[in-house]
């Protein structure tokens, strides 16, 4: 059934320029990432917080600000929403934003159920990104969900895992002697051979729509409260811009005032290019060469919406920060063994920064600060177990 929208266009979002929706578009005229514009006014009259509650605990609730114009074009897993665990062991108030339970394992899941449903009401076939692993993993599941080919470019070091899941899940996945953006250059090479759907982070307008509801929900959980410090781990940036969006239609809309977090955009210290593009007060970042971490779905040398994430960032009174491998592997292994939370090394990596900021004076112990856990720890190489017991030796059951 066809259902009121109150998206009334899409925006460039450096130059304003509009665009019409319900159309196909990857970027603006300008070359830069656009944002979809609502009607927030009549949005205001529509919804209320007590509608909301009524609704299923998924983030197609927040519909009245989504694009979707037919209910049957949404391809759905069941996109739940994701539950805040504290930490118990910190000074202050550390809740972590669990996404490692949604669908396919990562928040990725959030921006590509958006996009390929989108792209399946604007007729859409086949999609083509490129992607450190989740990413790509995510849209291998959603389009073959909803009958579209896929075919997925990633760096030839990305986890084996994630390359498997994402042919396990129906796409065309290739490796590549590269980086994401060495990827992302052969999904724009093979547009015109191909005619496929470029779905690259903020070259269509919908990934950011999916992705902003993190805020939505974050804003929803706490009681229509925001937190203090939001650590976000920070590559394309699609997930900080999209909260960021989140709260400002939030505010319209009368649902929260205009306190807002201060955004920490966390990068790893061998990828770091909005933290020297932050510290050097540039309004853009550098691509950032050899790019390398642990953390690989923060390994983006350079992303087309710098100047929105370092914007966000700034607007905020936040800033970037930088952890090196060592750091977020030491807070991998002590949340899983105190907490009993196995994060993923990006999530473990807003986790150093938080103590990094928390050492360096940046933030109170008395803030209440929101870490992202954007990926299940389970998706990543974890380090062997050897101990073993013979059964036909003495097993000395004191010693074990
Ligand atoms: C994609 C990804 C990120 C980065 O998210 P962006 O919103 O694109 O900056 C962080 N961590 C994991 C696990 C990811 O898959």
């Amino acid at each position: 059934m066809a259902q009121a929208t109150f998206v009334t266009h899409l925006e460039c979002s450096a130059t304003g320029e509009r665009y019409e929706p319900d159309r196909l578009h990857n970027l603006s005229r300008a070359g830069k990432p656009l944002l979809v514009r609502y009607g927030l006014d009549a949005v205001k009259h529509a919804l209320t917080k007590d509608a909301l509650v009524a609704r299923p605990p998924e983030l197609w609730r927040y519909r009245e600000l989504l694009p979707m114009r037919r209910d049957e074009n949404i391809v759905s897993l069941g996109e739940a929403m994701t539950p805040l665990v504290r930490l118990n062991r910190e000074p202050g108030e550390v809740l972590v934003k669990d996404e490692g339970r949604l669908p396919t394992g990562s928040f990725k899941a959030r921006g590509i159920a958006l996009a390929v449903s989108m792209a399946k009401e604007l007729g859409v076939t086949h999609a083509a990104m490129p992607t450190n692993g989740n990413a790509g993993a995510a849209l291998a599941a959603y389009t073959s969900r909803a009958g579209m080919r896929a075919t997925v470019f990633c760096p030839d070091d990305t986890p084996e895992v994630n390359v498997r899941e994402i042919a396990a899940q129906g796409a065309q996945v290739y490796r590549v002697n590269g980086l994401i953006d060495d990827c992302g250059k052969l999904v724009a090479r093979g547009r015109d051979s191909t005619g496929w759907f470029d779905m690259s982070t903020l070259k269509e307008p919908y990934r950011i729509e999916g992705k902003k509801t993190m805020g939505l929900e974050l804003a929803e959980q706490l009681g229509w409260e925001l937190p203090d410090v939001i650590f976000y781990p920070t590559g394309g940036g699609t997930g900080l811009i999209g909260m960021w969006k989140a709260f400002a239609e939030l505010e319209a809309i009368g649902f929260i005032g205009a306190k807002r977090p201060r955004m920490v955009a966390v990068q790893a210290a061998g990828c770091a290019p909005m933290v020297r593009a932050f510290e050097e007060g540039e309004p853009h970042a550098r691509r950032w060469e050899n790019a390398y971490t642990i953390a690989s779905g923060i390994r983006v040398p350079a992303a087309i919406g710098d100047f929105l994430i370092l914007a966000a960032v700034r607007d905020s009174d936040g800033y970037a920060i930088a952890v090196d491998d060592d750091s977020i592997t030491a807070s991998l292994q002590e949340v899983a063994t105190q907490e009993g939370f196995l994060m993923c090394p990006e999530g473990a990596a807003t986790h150093a920064a938080y103590r990094q900021s928390l050492r360096d004076g940046r933030i109170e112990p008395s803030d209440c600060v929101v870490l992202f856990n954007c990926a299940n720890g389970l998706k990543y190489p974890l380090p062997p177990s050897e101990k073993h017991v013979d059964l036909n030796a003495n097993i000395d059951f004191a010693k074990l």
